[in-house]
């Protein structure tokens, strides 16, 4: 192979042109390749390189010709996610902070199973880099919208996670910063890679995309993957955390543009393969949402769409004027609704002394205290510190260094 048969430089825009490398698709690294001259199967091989053996840089790719992948990194280059904080929680919640390319704090969750026989870890992964849909009871949101990720640094979190972990996450949660369905494209794209059976080849059975409402979204996502040969469509959660519009409007601005009747019924049009449920989040605010009022009118709304109801306790961050109901109230509340025939589940909060639980997501500046002195870049967020004191946080390199999990390699 000879550098000039490389389109590395080309001006033509080729399939995936402007594409993070670890974002491309197999068909648009495939067009690369043969526009390179290369033999169709380096597309594989690259694709197992990036998705199942998740390298860190190009050179790693030992069994794919140098000058390739050099041309290759030029075209489109890596943009990994450098691990920063890791905190560990009492429960074994780990919070995992990664800076982008860019600077940029974004979290993950990893959360073990609380069934050690069910052996579940669950990533929560973030979307964007902070929120626009400025929920009124979420410290994302005290952040602003700062951009979306690409589909490159959604599917990094994951595989870096495992890595981390030692063992990849059995499922995956789209619930940490930002809004997936604002994300759309790179959304989808993520999905993809991560479905791809040459990758990760997770099924969609064990991916959940939550959504604060976008019906837009929904109805784009339920098109697309009722299309043969699109896959099947993630689960779907929707944070719907109120029973009136006069109440979802004042704590979800979003509500204004779609209505609570309007969501219930892009819910209804959603595909659910065989026993499957949408689940329908409601994060409980003390004497906002929490009333035996409230209670009665769900079931109603809920009516006609396979669900189950997760009741998540609100949990306190500084800032807003909410608290969360006494444990008392949300069993009772649960109680009516499981009386009315509703699955209906309290998600204990998980990680909460590291502010990783639903909603604290805020990738704020740590106490230097807790992290042994490690050197790391400045914080580009405003937020306040954080109180760690009752965690074991260690800075990331130690940890970083252990490899991912090695599925199927060409
Ligand atoms: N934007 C998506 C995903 C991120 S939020 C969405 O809205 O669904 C994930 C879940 O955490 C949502 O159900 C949201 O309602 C909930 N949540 C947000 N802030 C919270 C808080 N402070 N306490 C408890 N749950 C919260």
């Amino acid at each position: 192979m000879t550098a000039a048969a490389l389109p590395a430089n080309s001006d033509r825009p080729h399939p995936g042109a402007g594409v993070p490398l670890r974002g491309l698709l197999p068909a648009e690294l495939a067009a690369w390749v043969a526009a390179a001259g290369a033999p169709a199967y380096r597309a594989e091989q690259i694709f197992r390189w990036l998705h199942g053996q998740t390298v860190e840089t190009v050179e790693e790719m030992v069994n794919v010709p140098a000058a390739l992948r050099q041309a290759l990194a030029e075209a489109h280059p890596l943009r990994p996610l450098a691990a920063d904080v890791i905190q560990v929680a009492r429960d074994g919640t780990r919070k995992l902070r990664w800076r982008t390319y860019d600077g940029r704090a974004i979290e993950s969750v990893l959360i073990p199973d609380d069934d050690a026989d069910r052996n579940r870890l669950t990533l929560c992964v973030s979307s964007q880099v902070g929120c626009a849909i400025d929920c009124r009871f979420c410290a994302t949101a005290t952040l602003g919208f700062g951009r979306h990720l690409g589909a490159d640094e959604i599917v990094e979190q994951i595989y870096r996670a495992a890595a981390l972990a030692g063992r990849r996450p059995t499922n995956l949660v789209f619930m940490g910063m930002g809004e997936p369905l604002h994300n759309y494209d790179n959304l989808t794209r993520a999905l993809a890679l991560l479905e791809h059976p040459w990758g990760a080849a997770f099924s969609p059975r064990r991916i959940t995309v939550s959504t604060a409402g976008l019906v837009s979204g929904i109805d784009k996502l339920a098109a697309e993957k009722s299309v043969a040969g699109q896959g099947s469509a993630p689960n779907l959660a929707i944070s719907l955390n109120a029973t009136t519009d006069a109440v979802r409007d004042r704590i979800m601005p979003i509500n204004k543009r779609w209505p609570i009747a309007a969501l219930l019924d892009a819910a209804r049009r959603f595909p659910l393969s065989h026993g499957r449920r949408v689940t329908f989040e409601y994060v409980m605010l003390g004497g906002v949402n929490d009333s035996d009022a409230d209670a009665d009118r769900l079931p109603g709304l809920l009516r006609g769409i396979p669900s189950k109801v997760n009741l998540i306790p609100w949990n306190g961050f500084e800032g807003p004027e909410f608290v969360r109901p006494p444990a008392e109230r949300i069993r009772t509340f649960q109680e009516r609704l499981r009386a009315a025939g509703v699955a209906v589940y309290i998600r204990s909060p998980r990680g909460d002394d590291i502010d990783a639980a639903c909603g604290q997501l805020a990738a704020r500046p740590i106490d230097s205290g807790t992290l042994g002195g490690s050197p790391r870049p400045p914080a580009t967020d405003s937020a306040t510190q954080s109180a760690a004191s009752s965690t074991r946080s260690m800075p990331a390199g130690g940890l970083a260094t252990i490899r991912p999990w090695r599925p199927t390699t060409s």
